[in-house]
């Protein structure tokens, strides 16, 4: 069985659409299928929404979050709450196609244990977002070592990598990224990505810089050995000036360079903040896995039970 999970977010009027799409083009290519759909704190009707496709269609199984606990968590409880032998995550506004899906299950059955969904085109966006989400894969892909630029979260997953990503003990996921390091035999498949026909994009221009600070953290310690690189260049910095500066103080000319008293503070002070600012958000990251609490809390299942 394919378990397809559905993150939704203030999704009312995507969540029956995408259970009948879905259902369609898995029944029609003869794919036995569950559909879970988690409720990832919606302030709208969704879990309404899902409770009545529930109550139609018994593939539906419905997790309802205790409040938002965003996209990654919500991944991941589809996964730990799917029975099927290959699990396919997509979100659930159609911008992932589902004919995809079909052609994804295929290759699952010639035996790969890692599909990818990987953008062949990405849809309409705006420039800014374009050039940011460049500049955030290409510092990503750099910290993981996989080619991130064209990834995304539409992808299937054998049985075997759901439960090696489900037995990681880290709260800080990374969903895309996780998914390539588990290995396994891997294929990708192209897709285009769709318009999106109802709601709106629930990303802010905010909300995706923490994603990216968030997922750069999860991934790479790289940020940190910067903060050793600028120490070193500082420190032959600060050899050369004082060099200088003592040839002068020698040499009779001692009060000139006063500006570079101020310069040098000024980028010495900035320097140090910067610093212990990227050292401290790894520590709060440390703080927080140590405290190792769960990655979401569940309030209500509906649907079959899990196997
Ligand atoms: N989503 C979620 N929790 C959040 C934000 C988004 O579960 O806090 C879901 C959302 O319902 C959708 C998917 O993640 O199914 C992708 O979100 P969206 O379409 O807003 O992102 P975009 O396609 O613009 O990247
Ligand atoms: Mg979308």
């Amino acid at each position: 069985m394919l378990s397809v999970i559905l993150p939704a977010y203030n999704e009312e009027k995507m969540i029956k659409k995408a259970a009948v799409r879905i259902g369609e083009i898995l029944d029609g290519a003869d794919i036995p299928y569950e559909i879970v759909f988690v409720n990832d704190g919606s302030k709208d009707g969704t879990w309404k929404e899902i409770e009545e496709a529930a109550e139609q269609d018994d593939h539906i199984v419905g997790v309802r979050f205790s409040r938002n606990f965003g996209k990654e968590a919500a991944m991941f409880a589809g996964l730990a709450n799917a029975s099927g032998e290959c699990c396919a995550v997509m979100d659930c506004d159609l911008q992932h196609p589902p004919e995809t899906l079909v052609e994804m299950y295929r290759l699952w059955q010639q035996g790969y244990e890692v599909i990818e969904g990987v953008k062949r085109t990405r849809g309409q966006e705006s420039a800014l977002h374009r050039a940011s989400a460049g500049m955030f894969y290409r510092l990503i892909s750099k910290a993981a070592k996989i080619d991130m630029s064209r990834a995304s979260d539409f992808k299937l997953l054998d049985r075997k990598a759901v439960d090696a990503m489900l037995s990681m003990p880290e709260r800080n996921t990374f969903f895309r990224a996780l998914s390539s390091w588990v290995g396994f035999k891997t294929v990708s498949v192209e897709f285009d990505v769709q318009e999106r026909t109802e709601g709106e994009s629930k990303w802010s221009t905010w909300s995706l810089i923490k994603y990216a600070v968030q997922n750069i953290v999860a991934f790479s310690t790289v940020p940190m050995q910067c903060v050793t690189v600028a120490g070193v260049l500082v420190f032959l910095m600060a050899v050369i000036l004082g060099i200088q500066s003592l040839v002068k103080y020698f040499s009779g000319h001692a009060m000139e360079g006063f500006t570079m008293v101020i310069l040098l503070i000024l980028i010495i002070g900035s320097i140090i903040m910067i610093s212990l600012g990227i050292i401290g958000y790894y520590i709060a990251k440390i703080y927080e896995e140590v405290k190792a609490r769960p990655r979401y809390l569940i309030s209500k299942r509906i649907g079959t039970e899990k196997k």
